[in-house]
């Protein structure tokens, strides 16, 4: 008999209690909290979809092997054995270790970027961003026409728009391109897969333009399980070798290993050519510690080599896949729209079309983020005008395209009947639509606002 039950592939050896709360008490935390859920403390949520990274629940043989951890401050066995298992993975040479993904980001960038270069990608996630803006380049997202179209049920709606990589190359002139990131999955794109194909058309114009090719391989398992059930030729294929073989057409790549490497903390840069490596190494042993372990622990480095072993495990692939897909389906079937396809570690609610009475400058996204957390104590994330929004010479916001909100499914850590929870939470989001009201910014950063902004209702 074939089942349609798919059970979570674990059984729960320890548990962490979860805090509830009245609706009441959470009105009063979020205004304590400005309106920004950043900044709520996590005793004050239930369900926490703020993010998939480093909120993993780790196996029995991730913390058995930490146990073996060598702390070593050079050349430790761990170090070793996490060194070998990128190797692995990404057919790389040389491998540096950092404290999560912007550390790795931050050395690279900060070495190829600066004032007169242009970075390209599909869409560049927000310390992708960051730190090259703040290097003095530029970043440029070019992701394909169907990645911005919510009606369309395209497949690997991540991909990037060869044309324009091609088109954007020859305007910027290929001395001037820092580097062409392409992120699998497109995070900020909606969690959506990148197909083989236009990974290699990727790597081929670079080739051609003598353009460095980075691949932000964050989620590269999962982008590796829509390639195997989507796209002809790759059936047979397993997800690791789909994985391996992706990652070999790129020149280097960044990770944060806080999302497909199942822990909590850790990333890490590889790269294939030996000058870019050495100038690299400098920056990490001036900032993230000696070449043999970066920001990491050597338990963190074997918690790693075993996450990266673990997360192509066709059960729990399966199982994670098809648990955000059940969340996606059933809030959309509710008549909220959905990025759809649903991506692989998230839902992206359009806010826009939910609040079409509240206008991007007062924040639709941001608004529902309240609300599902008044009412269920969801805890999300905006992803459009608070984070994506710019000012133009006269201060007036300049809104992203797009006005979603996050809900990020941590790997292994909650249940089927958690899942059913949040869709419920859908039902009063939807009988209370007419009457939510926008937010306004009252204190912001310059750089990642999203994360300590405050907020007024209106
Ligand atoms: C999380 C993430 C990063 C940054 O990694 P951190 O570990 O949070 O510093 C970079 N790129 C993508 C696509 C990410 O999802």
């Amino acid at each position: 008999m074939k089942f349609k039950t798919i059970i979570e592939p674990f059984r729960i050896k320890m548990v962490e209690p979860i805090h509830l709360s009245t609706e009441e008490q959470r009105r009063g935390y979020l205004k304590q909290a400005h309106y920004n859920p950043f900044l709520l403390n996590s005793n004050q949520v239930l369900i926490d979809f703020l993010t998939d990274s480093g909120t993993s629940a780790m196996s029995s043989d991730q913390w058995s092997a930490m146990m073996n951890g060598d702390e070593s401050y050079a050349g430790a066995s761990s170090w070793l054995r996490f060194e070998k298992e990128v190797q692995s993975l990404t057919g790389m040479p040389f491998v540096l270790p950092t404290h999560q993904g912007r550390a790795a980001e931050r050395i690279l960038y900060g070495k190829l970027g600066g004032k007169g270069k242009t970075f390209i990608s599909n869409t560049h996630f927000d310390t992708t961003r960051a730190n090259i803006e703040f290097s003095g380049a530029e970043a440029i997202d070019i992701p394909v026409k169907e990645g911005l179209d919510f009606a369309s049920d395209f497949p690997f709606k991540g991909n990037m728009d060869i044309a324009l990589l091609e088109k954007t190359i020859a305007e910027k002139g290929a001395a001037n391109i820092g580097a062409v990131i392409l992120t699998v999955t497109n995070n900020s794109g909606g969690g959506q897969p990148v197909s083989m194909e236009n990974a290699k058309s990727v790597a081929n114009v670079c080739r051609k333009n003598k353009v460095l090719f980075v691949i932000d391989c964050c989620r590269v398992a999962e982008n590796s399980y829509y390639i195997h059930h989507n796209e002809a030729g790759y059936e047979n294929k397993s997800y690791r070798q789909i994985a391996e073989e992706m990652m070999c057409l790129g020149d280097a790549a960044v990770m944060s290993a806080k999302k497909d490497a199942l822990v909590n903390m850790g990333g890490f840069l590889a790269v294939k050519d030996a000058d870019l490596a050495e100038s690299c190494k400098q920056l990490l042993i001036i900032t993230e510690g000696f070449a043999t372990y970066g920001g990491l622990a050597g338990r963190d480095m074997e918690a790693i080599a075993v996450g990266l072993q673990e997360v192509f495990d066709p059960g729990y692939l399966n199982y994670r896949i098809v648990s955000t897909r059940y969340l996606g389906e059933n809030i959309k079937a509710k008549g909220v729209n959905i990025i759809y396809p649903v991506g692989g570690h998230a839902v992206y609610v359009d806010a826009k079309s939910l609040y079409p009475h509240i206008p991007p400058h007062e924040y639709p996204g941001q608004a529902l983020v309240c609300e599902l957390y008044r009412i269920g104590g969801l805890r999300s994330v905006e992803i459009g005008s608070v984070m994506f929004g710019k000012y133009d010479s006269d201060g007036k916001l300049i809104p992203a395209p797009m006005e979603l909100v996050r809900l990020a499914v941590p790997r292994r850590v909650y249940t089927q009947s958690h899942i059913d929870y949040v869709i419920e939470i859908f039902d009063e989001i939807v009988r209370t639509k007419d009457k939510v009201k926008g937010l306004k910014i009252v204190k912001e950063p310059q750089f990642l606002r999203h994360f300590t902004a405050h907020f007024e209702p209106l």
